[in-house]
C-alpha cells in the first residue's frame, strides 16, 4: 500500500545531501581529498555531519563561493582551491563533488577541470575526478553511487585479464566494510573492495594529525577493476540505473552480479554462493558455523519476534534489505520509509517480500519525518529502525529506535554498528530483540528477571 500524499512542506527530509554521499565515497579511496564546488556552508555542514558518525576528523575543501561567484561563476575560486589543496595535502586524487549552487547557476565544473588540466599541464597532478551532485535532484545514497561510477570510468583501464573480484559495497559502516574483506580473504580471493573507508574513517589512535589518513582503495587497483573476472555489486537499487558494475560490464566485459544487502540468511547466502564461484571454493566452516549459530537465535527469539510490527526508515537499499531480513525473522515491516524519490522502493520491497499485499505495508517514498511520523501514529508499531533521524517521533510516540545505517548522532560506535553477512545480521536480530525485551520490561508492571 503506498501513500502518496503531497505534503504542504518539507519537514526534516529523509534524505541528506548528495555531496554528502560522493565525499564519503571519495573518504575509500587511498590518498583522495575532496573539494565541494559551491559555499562553504554545504562543505560545513557535510564535516559536521558525518564527524558527528564517525567520530574521526574529515577535511572538506570548497570552492567557497560569495554573492560574485555566485552571479559571474567559480572558475577562478575552484582553481585556486584546486592549487591550495595539491600543495597542503599531495593528493593522489581530488574528487569534485557540485553542489545546489554551482549546479543552479550552470557552472561547468567538467569544463572548468578540463581547463585547470591544460592550464597546469606537465606540474604532475593528481587524478582529477568531477561528480554532478546536486542535492534538489538526488539523495546522499544518488551521490555515493555517482562518485563510485564517475572514479571507475576515469580509472579503469584494459590490462591482464585476472581472476580477481570488484566487491562495490555501497554505503555500509566500516566496520561491514571490515567484514566483508575478512571474508574475501578467508575465502582466499584476489579482491578489490571500493569504497573502502574502513581505516580512513575509523581508526586507531595517530601520533599527530593526518591530513590523509591511511586506508582507501588504492588507485591502481581501480585501475585494475578493468581486468577482474567479476563484480559483486551490492543494494538492490544498483540495479536500477547506471553503475559502476554495469559500466566495468558494457566497456571491459567483467561479468556482474547484482545482489542486495546481504542481511540475514537468505541475502547472505546469496554473497557467499557468489564468493564460492570466485574463489572455486565451498563456503569455509567458520561461515557455516555462524550461518547455523544465526538460525539458532532465529529459533531462540522467535516467540519475542514473530508478528511484530517495525517502522524501517533510510536509505533505500538498507530499508530493502531491512524489511527483508525483518520478514525473514518474522516481523512485519509495516511502515517503510525512504527520502529517495525514484518511484522504486515499492517495487523493490515487492520483489523482496513475496507476500508484500498480505502484509499490508505503506511504502512512503520521497518521505520526510512529518509523514513518517503520521504513518508510525496510525499503524503502531512497536519498534523503529533507522538512523537516530528518528529518534524524535521515537520518543514522542515511545517507541523503541534500534540505531542503524546512517547517521547515528546520539550514540557511540556508529563506525562500527554490524548490519551484514551472518555475523552482522546476529548482532542486528540480537539488538532487535534485545529492545522488544527491554521495553517490555520497563512497561512492565511487575518487571521480570528471566526471558
Ligand atoms: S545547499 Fe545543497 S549541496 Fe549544500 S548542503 Fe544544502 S543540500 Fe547539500
Amino acid at each position: 500500500m503506498k501513500t502518496k500524499e503531497a505534503p504542504a512542506a518539507v519537514t526534516n527530509a529523509c534524505k541528506l545531501c548528495s555531496p554528502l554521499g560522493a565525499v564519503l565515497a571519495f573518504k575509500g579511496i587511498e590518498g583522495a581529498v575532496c573539494i565541494l564546488h559551491g559555499s562553504q556552508g554545504c562543505a560545513t555542514y557535510i564535516r559536521r555531519y558525518m564527524i558527528s558518525h564517525y567520530k574521526e576528523p574529515l577535511d572538506v575543501a570548497s570552492s567557497s563561493f560569495s554573492e560574485d561567484t555566485a552571479i559571474f561563476g567559480g572558475s577562478f575560486t575552484l582553481m585556486q582551491g584546486l592549487d591550495n589543496l595539491i600543495k597542503q595535502y599531495r593528493p593522489a586524487l581530488i574528487g569534485v563533488a557540485t553542489t545546489c549552487l554551482s549546479e543552479t547557476i550552470g557552472d561547468d565544473a567538467g569544463r572548468i577541470l578540463h581547463d585547470y588540466k591544460k592550464e597546469r599541464a606537465g606540474q604532475g597532478l593528481p587524478v582529477l575526478i568531477k561528480v554532478s551532485t546536486a542535492a534538489y535532484k538526488g539523495t546522499h545514497a544518488d551521490g555515493f553511487v555517482s562518485a563510485v561510477r564517475e572514479t571507475v570510468e576515469a580509472l579503469a583501464k584494459k590490462g591482464t585479464k585476472n581472476d580477481s573480484v570488484n566487491i562495490f559495497p555501497g554505503m555500509l559502516s566500516p566496520e561491514d566494510l571490515r567484514n566483508i574483506k575478512e571474508t574475501a580473504e578467508v575465502f582466499g580471493l584476489r579482491y578489490t573492495l571500493f569504497p573502502d573507508y574502513s581505516e580512513t574513517l575509523d581508526a586507531g589512535q595517530w601520533g599527530g594529525y593526518e591530513l590523509l589518513p591511511p586506508g582507501g582503495t588504492p588507485l591502481e587497483a581501480l585501475t585494475d577493476t578493468a581486468n577482474a573476472a567479476v563484480t559483486i555489486e551490492l543494494g538492490n537499487s544498483a540495479g536500477q540505473g547506471e553503475t559502476a558494475g554495469k559500466y566495468l560490464q558494457k566497456e571491459f566485459g567483467v561479468k556482474r552480479a547484482s545482489l542486495p544487502v546481504p542481511i540475514g540468511v537468505k541475502a547472505t547466502d546469496l554473497f557467499m554462493e557468489e564468493l564460492e564461484k570466485a574463489a572455486g571454493k565451498q563456503i569455509p566452516d567458520k561461515y557455516l558455523k555462524e550461518r547455523g549459530r544465526l538460525i539458532d537465535s532465529y529459533v531462540d527469539g522467535h516467540k519475542y519476534v514473530f508478528g511484530v510490527k517495525a517502522a524501517v526508515f533510510g536509505e533505500e537499499d538498507l530499508v530493502v534489505s531491512m524489511a527483508a531480513f525483518l520478514d525473514e525473522i518474522g516481523m512485519i515491516p509495516s511502515v517503510c520509509a525512504s527520502g529517495a524519490p525514484a518511484g522504486k522502493l515499492e517495487n523493490l520491497l515487492r520483489e523482496a517480500i513475496p507476500d508484500f499485499d498480505a502484509k499490508e505495508i505503506t511504502v512512503l517514498e520521497d518521505a520526510d519525518f512529518e509523514l513518517i511520523e503520521q504513518a508510525v501514529k496510525k499503524i503502531s508499531p512497536k519498534i523503529m529502525i533507522g538512523s537516530s533521524k528518528g529518534y524524535k517521533i521515537s520518543r514522542k510516540l515511545n517507541i523503541p529506535l534500534v540505531r542503524c545505517g546512517f547517521p547515528v548522532h546520539d550514540r557511540a560506535g556508529g563506525a562500527r554498528i554490524a548490519h551484514v553477512l551472518y555475523k552482522g545480521s546476529q548482532q542486528l536480530f540480537d539488538r532487535i530483540v534485545n529492545k522488544l525485551l527491554e521495553d517490555a520490561q520497563e512497561n512492565s508492571a511487575a518487571g521480570f528477571s528471566y526471558m
